[in-house]
């Protein structure tokens, strides 16, 4: 795809948008998509879908719940201490040179 196309495909798109915009807005011009007649708020013209959006029932989405096995972590402590080695015997009180 070139660029002059993408840029005719998005140009398209931005009119579909503002016109679907335009006549969501205006009944008038609604009333004279559908040759005169009103429209009503429950045909599923582009219009009305575009003004009103999609609802998609809640059983098409559910989402199962997660599976509750619970498992009583192990919180007991280690039974010998380990202690580490200090690295250094004395910390040292500078950085190194600035050369
Ligand atoms: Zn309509």
């Amino acid at each position: 795809m070139t660029e002059l196309h993408r840029r005719l495909l998005a140009a398209g798109c931005i009119a579909l948008v503002f016109a679907l915009g335009l006549l969501a807005a205006s009944p008038v011009l609604h009333g004279q998509l559908h040759h005169g007649q009103a429209p009503s708020t429950d045909d599923s013209c582009a219009v009305v879908l575009f003004a009103n959006g999609v609802s998609v029932p809640l059983a098409l989405i559910d989402v199962p719940p997660a599976p509750a096995d619970w498992q009583k972590q192990d919180y007991s402590g280690a039974v010998e201490l380990l202690l580490d080695s200090p690295r250094y015997l004395l910390q040292p009180v500078c950085g190194p040179p600035i050369a």
